[in-house]
């Protein structure tokens, strides 16, 4: 395995392994950029096929917390951790303890929240050993950040319908959503109040189930979902969803969802912009959750952190301006106007230092 020249690895300030035998802990932390902040991200565990593989992860996800901490305006850098391994077999309290001072040994670069395959509880046995771990329960909203995630991608979906359609109003729109989890769950409430009509594709019956049974949504077929004739896609599952061939396959004027890295490389940027499809940065609108929990940390009022999670309304609409006056993906503007922020900031910093 190598990491400097890992196709995954963008100049990233740190990336630290741990192999403890004792507990069986394997476990990657990677810090992307602290420009803004430490690294803040969630800890993965996952059973990775390959050690290839989990450092892909983290080198991919760890980036991606950059550019989302900076678009949404917090004090944050870019940090993730992957724990190899499955959660429901492989999981003990001496491994998440060793997880815990592998993170406190990084002395605050690396403040870990929970992830897919870890969970409060989890991050509560952790915090035995270190105190860089957030999202726990005893604060002041509860520790679930997925809520406030679901209602930042619904305000862009708002938004982006208001660009494509003229009009603001979900009212009488279709959606079709990949995934009914935590944060699928919440997105087609939060829809469903608002009088859209709702497809939703679940390989989880339970969840799929809950969703149909509570919220009225439409059961569709997970291998089409994201090829239904509707207004919006929001696929809110898993990764890398958007490439050639989905892309081709979009009938949606509009993608706007959750999950994290949804276009499979960078090219398919460019392609969805060929096609006349409104792609909404994921990084940029599925911020919700790390602002609440920075507001979680900070124990701010909850009309402070709603507003906060409103300006990703404003976010969006930046950036489907300037994509559409210079012609470009709205991917790249989206990561070029944080890479433009960093770069003042650093110089900032720069003058600072200087002035002693
Ligand atoms: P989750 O695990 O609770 O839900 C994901 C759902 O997708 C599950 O119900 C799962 O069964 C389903 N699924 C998996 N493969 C599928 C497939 N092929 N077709 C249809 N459904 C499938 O996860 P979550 O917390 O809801 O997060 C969803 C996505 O959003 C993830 O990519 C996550 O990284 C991202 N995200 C979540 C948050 C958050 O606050 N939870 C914040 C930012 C980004």
């Amino acid at each position: 395995m190598s990491v400097f020249s890992a196709p995954a690895y963008d100049r990233h300030e740190l990336v630290s392994f741990s192999n403890d035998n004792g507990s069986g802990l394997r476990a990657i932390i990677a810090v992307h950029d602290s420009t803004l902040g430490p690294g803040v991200g969630g800890c993965r565990m996952f059973p990775y096929a390959s050690e290839d593989a989990a450092l892909h992860d983290v080198l991919r996800l760890s980036r991606g917390m950059t550019y989302k901490s900076a678009m949404a305006g917090l004090p944050l850098g870019g940090g993730k951790s992957v724990i190899i391994g499955d959660p429901r077999s492989d999981k003990s309290r001496d491994l998440l303890l060793a997880m815990g001072e592998f993170i406190d040994a990084q002395g605050g670069r690396y403040v870990a929240a929970e992830d897919s395959g870890t969970g409060v509880a989890d991050m509560r046995v952790m915090a035995e050993r270190t105190r860089w771990v957030s999202g726990l329960e005893d604060n002041r909203y509860g520790g679930d950040p997925s809520p406030s995630t679901a209602w930042g991608v619904f305000l862009a979906m708002r938004t982006a319908v208001h660009y494509r359609f003229g009009e603001a109003d979900l009212k009488g729109r279709s959606v079709a959503l990949q995934g009914l989890g935590h944060v699928g769950y919440y997105l087609a409430k939060y829809l469903r109040e608002a009088g859209a009509e709702v497809y939703g594709a679940d390989v989880n019956v339970d969840n799929l189930r809950r969703a149909v049974e509570e919220l009225g949504v439409i059961a569709v077929d997970p291998a089409k979902v994201l090829e239904l004739a509707v207004d919006v896609v929001a696929p809110c599952a898993m990764g890398a969803v958007l490439d050639e061939r989905s892309i081709d396959a979009l009938q949606a004027g509009i993608v706007c969802g959750a999950a994290n890295n949804q276009l499979a490389s960078a090219v398919d940027a460019a392609h969805l912009r060929d096609r006349g499809i409104l792609y909404c940065p994921d990084f940029l609108v599925n911020a919700g959750g790390i602002i609440d929990v920075h507001h979680q940390r900070l124990g701010s009022p909850a009309e402070e952190r709603s507003q906060h999670i409103a300006r990703i309304e404003d976010n969006l609409e930046r950036v489907l301006q300037r994509a559409r006056t210079h012609g470009l993906s709205t991917h790249d503007v989206a990561e070029a106007m944080v890479e433009e922020y960093l770069e003042e900031v650093r110089r900032a910093n720069l003058v600072l230092a200087a002035a002693g």
